[in-house]
């Protein structure tokens, strides 16, 4: 039986249903939105896509909105040549094209309440702790707030060594960032198939797989369209980078209308699922990959908070040991001074001097800026207790 075959025999009933999920990342490439002739956003497509998502969003799902196109508009605006763009045209097209491209996601959801917020990233901003805590909390609080982020990579900034070229792992660590329970890649194919389809007519599509190995990669083949740069080769690299982070991953047709509701039936589609979840990912990294850098010493009442799953604050810490960044993982010693826990601190170590003791009201004064409340929040910390399970389960990804 082909590999295809023993996915396809996969009891489709089984498969998620797109209600379950708290968070969704929806990835849109640029051969879906921008009309390759008049170089122009397909509009209308466009506008069903914003019903989609405002659908979910009326149900209460966070939706995460990862959108590429910047460069493909901004080139036609600039009349630049077709092709491969040098990188400072590249850079110049996204600068112009992602002006009108925040725009029109602006409009499309403001047209269905609700309202956009544009969040440009570079490399950095996902793969340095200090960086990443920065833009997950802006992220975050977007949530909180009920808008829907529209997320880009800073192309005019990131140069070749720095960038992620490709929206698909992007959007895949934005998945895993956020703790988003699935990301879905609107793409110009229906899936993944055992073989190029346009190679090889007997290639069947793959609707489960349950785990990206070697003989998943070698159905990757190659690169991107003339427009987008992510070929199936980089939705497979999203994959392993969503499903590591405790993230499911769908890999759906969008050149249709309402892409995303259409999911709600079972349509030709393939899911790579995970069987860990974005939190336990995290806390495994967390317990079992990183150097603590420090710790903070915390009174009674904060040793009983973190026990019952809440965040620490500055005003139960009592001692700052160490000479840490904000994003490094720090131990967390009670008042006998016995490990109870470690997490990702939001504070430097200086700060956290300034502020140990104190009310999280008093943080913009006493650091004269305004700062997180919490000191280490609940999803970055592991307690001592649940360290080896939390080592033991989940994966190898960090999220
Ligand atoms: N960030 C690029 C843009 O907005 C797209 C990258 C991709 O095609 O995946 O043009």
């Amino acid at each position: 039986m082909s590999v295809a075959n023993q996915a396809a025999a996969a009891p489709s009933a089984a498969l998620p249903s797109l209600k379950t999920f708290r968070r969704i990342v929806i990835k849109a490439g640029s051969s879906l939105l921008i009309d390759r002739e008049q170089g122009c956003v397909k509009r209308r497509w466009l506008e069903s896509l914003a019903q989609d998502i405002a659908d979910l969003h009326a149900q209460g799902t966070d939706v995460l909105v990862v959108s590429s196109g910047s460069i493909a508009l901004g080139r036609t605006v600039l009349g630049l040549p077709g092709g491969g763009l040098k990188l400072e045209d590249s850079q110049a097209a996204a600068a112009v094209g992602q002006i009108a491209l925040a725009r029109i996601w602006a409009e499309v959801l403001a047209d269905r309440k609700i309202t956009a917020g544009q969040i440009l990233v570079t490399l950095g901003d996902t793969e340095e702790r200090h960086r990443y805590l920065n833009a997950r909390a802006t992220i975050g609080r977007l949530l909180d707030l009920r808008a829907v982020p529209v997320i880009n990579e800073n192309d005019t900034v990131a140069t070749s060594e720095i960038r992620y070229g490709d929206n698909d792992r992007l959007a895949a660590r934005v998945a895993t960032m956020t703790s988003a329970d699935l990301l879905i890649l609107l793409s110009d194919v229906p899936g993944l198939y055992t073989a190029p389809p346009s190679e090889n007519p007997a290639a069947e599509l793959v609707a489960v797989v349950a785990r990206v190995d070697a003989v998943i990669e070698a159905m990757a083949g190659g690169g991107g369209s003339a427009l987008s740069r992510g070929g199936m080769r980089t939705k497979i690299e999203a994959a392993k980078i969503a499903t590591a982070g405790g993230t499911h991953m769908l890999i759906a047709d969008g050149r249709v209308a309402h892409p995303v509701s259409r999911l709600h039936a079972l349509v030709p589609c393939t899911w790579f699922l995970t069987s860990s979840n974005p939190v336990t990912a995290r806390k495994k990294w967390i317990a079992g990959s990183l150097e603590p850098r420090g710790a903070l010493h915390v009174d009674a009442g904060a040793a009983k908070a973190i026990a019952n799953g809440k965040s620490l604050l500055p005003a139960g810490v009592t001692r700052v040991e160490g000479n840490f960044t904000s994003g490094d993982c720090v131990l967390i010693r009670n008042a006998q001074a016995a490990e109870i826990g470690r997490g990702l601190v939001g504070y430097d170590a200086s700060e956290a001097v300034l502020i140990a003791g104190r009310n999280s009201q008093d943080i913009p004064a006493l650091l004269g800026t305004p700062g997180r409340a919490v000191i280490i929040h609940q999803d970055d910390m592991v307690l001592a207790r649940d360290r080896i399970t939390a080592w033991e389960a989940g994966t190898d990804g960090k999220s």
